[in-house]
């Protein structure tokens, strides 16, 4: 499938991103729909980051998508759990990915189809090569559910690297969400020698935006770092320093070993 951004010009789109006079992650001038992939694939090309975005059908994922994209209707925000039932793709500023992937835990689709669609998640997860970070979402109201415990066991034991992002913090007093948050790092912390980093965001008041995207920033100001270092042209692409990056996270995935 196409990449709209680069490759008429030849030129490696993450360096161009850096070179950028003012470039700043936090704003965000472009963001274009690229393609919507039923498996591994049909997903684009492998040339810049991706950070995907996951959780249960109704966490509050497209809304957080278009609060991060600055972008009203980028991702649909839906009144029917389980709507998105492919891998979305949206390049923003030129430079980085943002991946939607199909919510889990849906009621109304067919059991045939959600096991297929499942199996296309998974496999993007495990092995799509610029995967730079996955952000798992849950909801900072609910006391921790299964299915999301599951999932992010599902994560730890394919070494998928990831933060947790709890949604609607506006919906629920700071002590309730504190609560829900710490229950659930509570039932997972014995997976990890150290947590993965934790955020509470709301996409109506506009919560940890600047701390999502600021992580963004940092994965690719060391992508970029790194690939200065390594004397990468501008003619490279995919850039080498992206999949070492993206394979050095998933490395850094703490105790793999863990007895299940
Ligand atoms: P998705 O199915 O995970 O993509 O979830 P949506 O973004 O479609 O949101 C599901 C429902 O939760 C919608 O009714 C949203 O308006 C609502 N919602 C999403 N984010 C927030 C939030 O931060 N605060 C509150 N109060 N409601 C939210």
């Amino acid at each position: 499938m196409n990449g709209h951004f680069s490759d008429n010009t030849g030129i490696n789109p993450l360096v161009l991103c850096e070179n950028r006079r003012g470039f700043s992650i936090l704003n965000i001038s472009s963001a274009i729909f690229d393609c919507s992939a039923p498996d591994l694939d049909s997903c684009p090309d492998e040339s810049l980051p991706e950070f995907a975005f996951i959780g249960r059908s109704n966490v509050g994922k497209s809304s957080l998508l278009n609060l991060l994209a600055g972008e009203q209707g980028l991702a649909r925000v839906s009144p029917t759990p389980g709507f998105t039932k492919f891998i979305n793709f949206f390049t923003m500023n030129n430079c980085w990915r943002l991946v939607d992937l199909p919510g889990y835990g849906f009621a109304k689709i067919a059991r045939r189809d959600s096991a297929r669609f499942n199996q296309s998640v998974f496999d993007y997860l495990e092995n799509r090569p610029n995967l730079c970070l996955v952000f798992a979402l849950i909801e900072s109201g609910l006391e921790p559910q299964e299915i999301d415990l599951e999932f992010v066991e599902w994560l730890v034991r394919h070494a998928v690297p990831f933060i947790l992002v709890f949604t609607k913090a506006d919906k629920v007093s700071a002590d309730t969400a504190q609560t829900n948050i710490a229950a659930f790092t509570d039932r997972i912390s014995a997976w990890f020698e150290k947590l993965p980093a934790v955020f509470a965001c709301s996409a109506t008041t506009r919560r940890g935006r600047p701390e999502l995207l600021g992580v963004i920033a940092d994965q690719i100001k060391a992508i970029n770092t790194a690939a200065n270092q390594a004397g990468a042209s501008s003619e490279s692409s995919p850039n080498p320093s992206l999949k070492a990056l993206a394979q050095g996270n998933r490395k850094r995935r703490p105790d793999r070993n863990r007895p299940w």
